[in-house]
């Protein structure tokens, strides 16, 4: 029998294993793919080994930054200063520096006026106090009505996923915050920073670390949730692992579907997503970061990873969150890729492909709910012996990197103490 078994091998998954095996527990990991990682894993293109999603790391990710430190990789994070732009209205509009507001032609003056006030406003204001606050009304009163449906009902679409009166303030707050927060003294854009030759050397080191007294399978889809006397039985890939204590970092909708002889419900939704990375003949003279308000676009960012990092190849990604059962989700690759690269073509003129990877997700966050607090309301205490960690567990802070190696930390410390009272599932 182990003493915990961990559900997910993505970064919260393999941070929760860690640290149950620094605590002396005795621990089985079960990824259903072949590779760890989860949403941060890489892929090959054009040669190189690169993230399937654009991955950026920020000063503020303090978990991240610790483990990658940890590993002994903190030599090899690249710093940047970056920028970002809006596309509307078929031209592209630089948003980095203060006198880019200026020339913001969309806004008239009394947006611009209207802008200021709202980035102050959020400046003093906490996060927290905003849990069941529409991202909608919280705009239009402290931005106006102009700004929201120029910038921000756009931008929140293609982001959330839902509309925006559905959105909670506390994620869009956090979102704004954290922005600000990345902008470094002396310089206009935000700082940014990568892992050179990417995050598979990161999630690579992990595995090692944790092989040493941890036990990891992959190709082990996690199918069924047993309650014991003793705690639980985990069915997982054709075999069958007793454990006293379980963290999930399965996204909660598929956790529900595990239950055999006990029920979990969970309120929360998941958006997916359609990301597409490619290579391409020559540069982009695109910014790092693009947010595309141009309706009637397939894509909806376009991130110019060549500004970030050292990459051989000439390399952007183009992506959207959508609605989990949207069609672009199962689409085939190269229906994604052709409607994606018609509106890189559209934006940067003529650009030839030289190799692409696409990957869907209908899972790749929760859905920003107005009422989320609501909905991950007591998740640590529902069932006696299960901890959860993971994108699920994170509110109102963004879904990073950095905020689900914190969670997956934080359960396994619950685990541990746990364990260390002897106390029984039942
Ligand atoms: C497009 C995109 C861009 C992003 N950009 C950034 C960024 O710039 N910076 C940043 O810090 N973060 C970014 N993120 C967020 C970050 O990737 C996630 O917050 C983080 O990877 C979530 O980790 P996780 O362990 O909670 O979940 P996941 O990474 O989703 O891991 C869950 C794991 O569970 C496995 N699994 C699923 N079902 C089963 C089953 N039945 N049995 C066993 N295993 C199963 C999955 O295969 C997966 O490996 C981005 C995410 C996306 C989608």
């Amino acid at each position: 029998m182990y003493d915990a078994v961990v559900l997910g091998g993505g970064y919260s998954g393999l941070a929760a294993a860690r640290r149950l095996m620094h605590g002396g527990a005795g621990c089985l990991l079960l990824e259903a793919t072949g590779g760890l990682g989860g949403a941060g894993r890489c892929g090959q293109v054009a040669g190189e080994s690169v993230e399937w999603f654009y991955h950026h790391i920020k000063p503020h990710d303090t978990f991240l930054l610790d483990l990658i430190g940890r590993m002994g990789l903190e030599s090899s994070l690249l710093w940047q200063e970056t920028s970002m732009a809006f596309y509307l209205e078929q031209r592209l509009y630089p948003f980095s520096r203060p006198q880019d507001l200026l020339r913001f032609a969309p806004f008239n003056l009394a947006d611009k006026l209207r802008f200021c006030a709202g980035m102050l406003t959020s400046r003093f204001t906490q996060s927290q106090n905003l849990a069941g606050v529409s991202a909608k009304d919280w705009i239009v009163r402290h931005w106006g009505q102009s700004v929201y449906r120029k910038m921000m009902a756009p931008m929140m679409r293609n982001k959330f996923g839902i509309p925006p009166e559905r959105v909670c303030a506390g994620f869009l707050h956090g979102r704004i915050k954290g922005l600000a927060a990345t902008k470094a003294k002396g310089v206009s854009g935000e700082m940014l920073g990568y892992l050179d030759g990417g995050l598979d050397r990161l999630t690579r080191r992990l595995g090692e670390e944790l092989a040493q007294s941890a036990e990891t399978r992959l190709n082990s889809p996690v199918t069924a949730l047993e309650r014991t006397k003793e705690g639980y039985m985990v069915h997982a890939g054709g075999r069958s692992h007793a454990a006293r204590v379980v963290i999930n970092t399965l996204p909660l909708n598929y956790f529900a579907r595990l239950p055999v002889n006990f029920s979990f419900e969970s309120r929360v939704k998941y958006q997916g997503v359609a990301c597409a990375l490619m290579a391409l003949e020559g540069p982009l003279e695109l910014p790092y970061w693009t947010n595309i308000l141009e309706p009637g676009f397939s894509c909806k960012v376009v991130v110019n990873q060549s500004r970030l990092g050292r990459h051989r190849a000439n390399l952007v990604y183009c992506s959207a969150y959508l609605p989990s059962e949207h069609p672009l989700i199962t689409a085939p690759a190269d229906e994604v890729r052709e409607l994606y690269l018609k509106d890189l073509r559209a934006m940067a003129g003529p650009v030839e492909l030289m190799d692409c990877l696409v990957t869907q997700s209908p899972v790749a966050t929760p859905v920003f709910d107005v009422d989320y607090r609501q909905q991950i309301h007591n998740l640590q205490g529902r069932l006696p012996g299960v901890f959860f960690a993971g994108n699920a567990t994170i509110y109102p802070h963004s879904r990073t990197l950095s905020s689900v190696i914190g969670s997956g930390r934080q359960a396994a410390a619950l685990a541990l103490e746990r364990l260390a009272s002897g106390a029984e599932a039942a």
